[in-house]
């Protein structure tokens, strides 16, 4: 059995429902053993979490923003984490709060991730740095939470990269699998929505391109994704999440400002120029006749 510890912060509890509705919770959950979680039947108390009585964490589980001065319950946030976080082996925060501070870090100074504050590195918790695996998401996807888990305790060798999210799971973009890549190629936005056609990135602020994550590769509890549903991404998995004016892209002479990841500007121009310059009327045809 790995034994796990869930600490809040600063936190709306959507990673822990996220979790919640995994299907494939019920079965996932008998090789762990909660020492604590809010919402599930734990080994311990809250009461004795804060006492420091919890004994034999191996993986601490952050969860929220933190905040200078915080106390939970009765004792200083940043102590609990200090003496649990010493004696895990593995440190997760889960969701974007605990990873780079995220929506309530805006809300107020001293706030911050665990060891980010948007993309700056901070100090404040480096001796757990090495140990610590970063699983953004507002909320982070619960396959992602519990498969790194796993792979923890079958002490698999996690790639991370330099924000220390696994490999498996962000070196991929939330374009990668959107079945609305057809109308990207061909540069078509024309979106409404909830419909299915066109693609968000021209006009409607789709953040896909450049934002790491597994949204349409592993579906949300196997059913689909915003993109997939007909929403924008709003890259709630990077550090500069969460952003203003969403839903719109920002333009420079009529060119998407941010390019997609890894592209030249003048790679996007030329294959620009190209595909406008045909009109596929399957493109332009709705999917499915609207009432
Ligand atoms: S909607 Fe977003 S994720 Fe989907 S193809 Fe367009 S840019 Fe990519
Ligand atoms: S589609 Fe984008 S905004 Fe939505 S959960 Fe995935 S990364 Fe976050």
């Amino acid at each position: 059995m790995m034994r796990l510890l869930w600490l809040s912060a600063l936190a709306c509890n959507g990673n822990a429902h996220a979790l919640l509705n995994y299907p494939g919770f019920k079965v996932w959950q008998k090789e762990f053993e909660w020492l604590y979680h809010p919402l599930l039947p734990s080994e311990y108390s809250f009461k004795e979490v804060e006492k420091g009585m919890a004994e034999g964490c191996d993986v601490l589980l952050v969860d929220g923003t933190l905040e200078e001065g915080y106390v939970k319950y009765r004792r200083p946030y940043m102590e609990l984490l200090e003496h649990y976080g010493k004696q895990a082996h593995h440190i997760v925060t889960v969701g974007t709060c605990a990873t780079f501070g995220g929506i309530f870090a805006q809300g107020g100074k001293g706030r911050s991730g665990l060891h980010f504050r948007g993309d700056e590195r901070l100090d404040i918790f480096k001796n757990f740095w090495q140990k610590s695996i970063s699983l953004p998401g507002c909320p982070v996807q619960p396959e992602v939470l519990a498969g790194t888990l796993s792979l923890l305790k079958r002490k698999t060798d996690i790639p991370l990269d330099p924000l220390r999210r696994p490999k498996y799971y962000y070196a991929y973009t939330v374009h990668d699998g959107c079945i609305r890549n057809e109308y990207f190629e061909y540069k078509i936005d024309e979106h409404r929505f909830g419909r299915l056609e066109g693609c968000m990135f021209y006009d409607h602020g789709c953040q896909g391109t450049y934002t790491h994550g597994s949204c349409n590769k592993i579906l949300w509890n196997g059913l689909g994704s915003k993109t997939r549903n007909g929403q924008p991404c709003m890259g709630c998995t990077e550090p500069d999440f969460p952003k203003e004016n969403l839903w719109q892209t920002p333009k420079h002479m009529g060119i998407p400002a941010r390019m997609p990841l890894g592209v030249p500007r003048r790679a996007y121009l030329s294959l620009a120029g190209i595909a406008k310059a045909f009109r596929i009327e399957r493109f332009y045809t709705p999917l499915m006749k609207e009432e």
